[in-house]
């Protein structure tokens, strides 16, 4: 039996050994086999030297290293070395040991001995950011569990570990614009969530920034969701709903009560939020519209300029 652990990095010169180090190390006494898939994400620093050194050295362990032509994100990067793994099954970790190597061995130890669960998730036991980050990611989960037909696991990570059939199943899901969480819960099978704590990041900085999230976060929901499309539908009944009972209120005071009715601020008003409403929902078509024109020029996930790899 063989584990396989997909490591995505994009500039993680500091991190790539020490992670390796730290592996080797917890995996000592493990009892089966395991490779490592590093994903080389198109870095500017040193990771992809890092990396060859490692495959040149370290020939007691079974490395691969797939190099991107440029930054394809760590979805496209979690695809590819998904791709170019061969284990039983597969472990998603992080290279800056955020997520300890030892969480993998618990995972290990329920997909072995507990047969109904395809796959195991950590989610962070407490997180660690302010009171805003936290506030924002539960109110997306909110927002994405009632839209989307998936079910997300409030704070679970990509953090993973899986068997052979469930990566045949993500290796399926072709789609480019590629929102992990989602395309984990859609598949199916049976996940069972453990606690993990969260490590500070060895070295280096985190890719995440708060427009980054945003826009991550409007990715998930129309990857997984078509309900905002529909929005104009509703907005367009309710506005025509109330135009309705306005003009009967119009035309009954004006024929009963002879009221004659005025409202240069209200005709104005009126222009710019219904004006505003059409711009909004075509910008919500318009992405939806976006996407589909991406995907069907059909291009590839990723793009690989390199991949060292050891007949076994
Ligand atoms: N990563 C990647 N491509 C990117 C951004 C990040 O492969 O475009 C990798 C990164 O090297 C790390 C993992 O994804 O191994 C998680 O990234 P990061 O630590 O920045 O995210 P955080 O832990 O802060 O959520
Ligand atoms: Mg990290």
């Amino acid at each position: 039996m063989k584990l396989s652990l997909v490591v995505p990095c994009y500039n993680e010169q500091d991190n790539v050994e020490l992670f390796y180090e730290e592996t080797v190390k917890a995996f000592n006494n493990a009892g089966f086999d395991y490779e490592f898939v590093f994903v080389n994400d198109g870095s500017r620093d040193k990771t992809l030297e890092k990396l060859r050194k490692l495959y040149n050295e370290k020939t007691e362990s079974n490395i691969t290293v797939v190099s991107f032509s440029r930054n394809f994100g760590k979805e496209s990067a979690i695809y590819a070395g998904i791709k170019n793994s061969t284990g039983d099954y597969i472990s998603l970790i992080d290279a800056d040991l955020q997520q300890r190597p030892e969480v993998v061995l618990e995972m290990m130890g329920i997909l072995e001995n507990e047969y109904e669960y395809d796959c195991v998730a950590a989610y962070q036991a407490s997180r660690k950011e302010g009171s805003v980050m936290t506030g924002f990611k539960s109110g997306f989960y909110k927002v994405i569990n009632k839209l989307s037909e998936v079910e997300l696991h409030a704070d679970a990570s990509d953090f993973r570990t899986f068997t052979r059939g469930v990566a045949d199943a993500i290796l399926e899901m072709g789609e480019y614009h590629r929102f992990s969480k989602g395309i984990f819960s859609w598949i199916g099978f049976n996940t069972k969530f453990i606690p993990y704590e969260v490590q500070e990041r060895n070295a280096g900085e985190t890719k995440w920034s708060f427009t980054k999230l945003v826009k991550y976060a409007l990715e998930g929901i129309t990857a997984f969701s078509t309900k905002p499309l529909k929005l104009a539908t509703y907005v367009g009944m309710l506005a025509s709903l109330a135009a309705i009972v306005y003009l009967i209120v119009v035309i009954v005071q004006r024929m009963f009560f002879n009221v004659a009715v005025s409202g240069y601020a209200t005709i104005v008003g009126l222009i710019l939020l219904l004006g505003g409403i059409q711009l909004f929902c075509i910008g919500i078509i318009g992405s939806y519209l976006a996407k589909t024109y991406i995907q069907s020029k059909n291009r590839p996930i990723y793009i690989a300029k390199e991949i060292l790899k050891r007949d076994k």
